[in-house]
């Protein structure tokens, strides 16, 4: 029998022993006699319940007290469930090692294998959008699909080496990607459609990229770099919240010359971001996308993050503008499964390449943050005193910690990024 990844048994005190140190993970085991506590400290060497006996056997423990604390451990969620088979050579990833502590069933290796099978566009391969594509890759993502055919710059370098400059950016991050992940794919047969589709833009979000996935019923996340902060999403799920129309439009309410500055805005040298921003906002927008592939609780939902001088984000709240129609428009739509959006938005695909389908299987239970009391493992079985704190729920995303500033009502300060402060003009 095995701990979940990265648990481990500490003595509290005599006759007192603790698994782990989170409350979301933690056990304490009360009430034990030294020998018990020596039984539960060969708990770090993986044995079998034959073990666990002879070890109690040598410290005056009995052999059914032996069942009876490993049962106490499989109730309190501690011990890992049986492995299932990997590849020859593989290791468990951090990714795999931490979804196992969290997650209610401790099936890490189940929510990698849903990642492995999920594939995710990513349209725009300048610093922003190369960094997005390595922390998916990262993660487990099994397959990118990336477009963007302009030249690397040399502000792009960070995540492309030097060398990458002039050359193609699809072409380079495909390179740098295949490089570090050999099992990563970077093609989908034609018509299959990503799970996500991430789009990034300088200034203000594309429209004519971004629309017609409305109607596609791809979900699809915007992230814009702009003169001082990066801004990710609102994620679109076509139907179920606002699209970037629907924020144009509050922006107009609230500033009727936003049309025209967002058209000369399109067509204006991009505001470079800078590192730090590049970092923290690439790591947000990609935390957005899995949240979505796991099937965990989107914690920042019809919501924008802003990343700017601030360590902490600006959330700003987003409403379905009453004159766009998108609702209606993805309600009426026969389920098209994004097959156009797919090769308008990324581009051609490599026939014959691996088949990348919508995901069907079921998602992965996120553990404590879909199901907060009764599944969350450790902290729930009465028998062992829970750890110090009572608050069993973790806690995803950036509006969790301190005080992020976020929008008063939704869409009323529409307009703070379009409203400069006015200079007066001498007579
Ligand atoms: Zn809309």
């Amino acid at each position: 029998m095995r701990l979940r990844p990265g648990l481990t048994v500490l003595w509290r005190r005599k006759g007192e022993s603790q698994v782990g140190v989170d409350p979301r993970c933690a056990v304490v085991l009360e009430d034990l006699t030294a020998g018990e506590q020596h039984v539960l400290d060969h708990l770090r060497h993986e044995p079998t319940e034959a073990d666990l006996i002879r070890v109690g056997r040598t410290s005056g423990v009995a052999p059914e007290r032996v069942r009876e604390l490993v049962a106490l451990l499989h109730r309190s969620g501690v011990l890992a469930p049986d492995p299932r088979p990997r590849p020859p050579g593989s290791a468990v990833t951090p990714d795999e090692a931490y979804w196992s502590r969290l997650l209610a069933d401790g099936d890490g290796a189940r929510l990698m294998a849903h990642r492995s099978a999920a594939a995710v566009a990513v349209a725009g391969l300048d610093q922003v959008g190369m960094r997005i594509a390595v922390h998916l890759a990262e993660a487990g993502v099994g397959t990118l699909l990336l477009k963007d055919e302009s030249p690397v710059l040399p502000s792009d370098v960070g995540p492309y080496h030097p060398r990458d400059v002039g050359g193609v950016r699809r072409e380079r991050a495909e390179a740098v990607l295949r490089s570090s992940f050999p099992q990563l794919r970077t093609t989908a047969r034609t018509g299959a459609r990503p799970d996500v589709l991430v789009a990034v833009s300088t200034g203000v979000a594309d429209p004519v990229q971004l629309l017609p996935l409305v109607r596609e019923d791809v979900v699809h996340l915007p992230v814009v770099v702009g003169e001082v902060d990066v801004a990710i999403g609102p994620l679109v799920v076509p139907g179920q919240g606002p699209c970037t129309r629907c924020l144009d439009l509050h922006r107009t309410d609230a500033d009727p010359a936003w049309p025209a500055l967002a058209t000369q805005l399109r067509a204006s040298p991009p505001p470079l971001a800078a590192t730090h921003l590049g970092q923290l906002g690439s790591a947000v927008a990609a935390n957005q996308v899995l949240a979505v592939i796991d099937g965990r609780e989107l914690v920042v939902d019809r919501a924008s993050i802003e990343i700017g001088v601030s360590p902490l984000p600006v959330i700003r709240p987003w409403s379905v503008h009453p004159v766009c129609g998108c609702c209606e428009v993805a309600a009426d739509m026969p389920d098209q499964r994004g097959t156009a959006a797919f090769s308008s938005a990324v581009g051609p695909t490599t026939e014959g390449a691996p088949t990348v389908g919508p995901s069907i299987d079921p998602a992965p239970t996120a553990g404590p943050s879909t199901d907060p009391a009764p599944t969350a493992g450790p902290s729930t079985d009465p028998a062992p005193t829970a750890g110090p704190s009572t608050d069993p729920a973790p806690t995803f995303g950036p509006n969790t910690s301190g005080e992020p500033t976020v929008g008063a009502g939704a869409d009323r300060d529409a307009g703070q990024r379009t409203a400069a402060r006015r200079v007066r003009t001498p007579a």
